[in-house]
């Protein structure tokens, strides 16, 4: 199912399936100005082309290889639309790895993409990266109109749920850097529009810097990363038992860990003069 909200000069595309709302999951492509900014999952393919054949963007920006995000780059290219994408995204799709169960029955598994395509250059839009969230992520921001589309930037300001492959500390520099745009927009793809956006990553970013020190400070302490989850996040939910450990909160944990600073070694004993 796709839902179009439009906010002004955005149009939200908002899109889920009864699977994936069966767990509380859905996800929006945006368009403005003729460009569309992602794509959606495998699993609304055939609504998503139609829509596409309706609305004629000029040209797509995928912010990163998420099947959610870039799932219909096939139907996409296909109508000829132009596409903006970074060459890890593009590896990423081609290769279009086995998915895990959660994510194939949630979105769907993409199938490898072969398609030529034409480049989109969107002159008007700054595509920035932002790879705290993966490394080919990124988002765009729309200066004339004071618009960011924050992709998987934000995701609300408490959300202790990670991908395995997130780095916390370069999400709360890219967090900082997009509050730094004063966006007076911003469009979340899960949850939408975003009220007060600067404020919003301000926030996100201040508290997630505060987790990152708790989380250091009982790592030095030894405590394990089991212990740091349960008593610093409140234990983990359903989506990291379900992922087996690939979208959960040990990877905030595990993830703050893995980019500490090794203690500093304390002075070697004063020789006797
Ligand atoms: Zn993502």
């Amino acid at each position: 199912m796709i839902r179009l909200e439009r906010y002004g000069d955005v149009t939200r595309l908002r899109m889920s399936t009864w699977r994936s709302r069966s767990i509380g999951y859905e996800v929006s492509a945006y368009f403005a100005h003729g460009t569309l900014v992602d794509c959606g999952f495998p699993d609304v393919g055939a609504e998503l082309e139609s829509l596409v054949r309706e609305l004629r963007p000029i040209g797509a920006i995928i912010t990163h290889a998420h099947e959610d995000h870039a799932g219909n780059v096939i139907p996409l290219a296909r109508l000829g639309v132009p596409l903006a994408l970074s060459n890890a995204a593009l590896a990423s799709l081609r290769a279009a790895p086995r998915i895990r169960l959660y994510r194939r029955y949630t979105w769907g598994q993409p199938r490898p993409f072969a398609e030529p395509f034409a480049p989109y250059e969107a002159a008007h839009l700054r595509i920035l990266p932002a790879p705290g969230h993966c490394p080919d992520h990124r988002v765009v921001w729309d200066a004339e109109h004071g618009t960011l589309f924050s992709a998987d930037l934000w995701l609300g300001i408490h959300a202790k749920v990670m991908h395995h492959e997130e780095d916390p500390r370069q999400l709360v520099r890219d967090l900082r850097a997009a509050a730094a745009l004063a966006p007076e927009r911003m469009f979340d793809a899960h949850r939408g529009p975003v009220h007060d956006p600067a404020r919003a990553l301000a926030a996100k970013a201040d508290w997630l810097d505060e987790m990152i020190g708790v989380i250091e400070r009982r790592a030095r302490e030894g405590w394990t990363d089991r212990t740091i989850v349960r008593a610093v996040l409140g234990g983990e939910e359903w989506a990291g038992f379900v992922s087996r450990g690939e979208y959960a909160r040990a990877n905030l944990v595990r993830n703050v860990r893995a980019g500490m600073e090794p203690a500093a070694p304390s002075p070697p004993p004063s020789l006797p003069a």
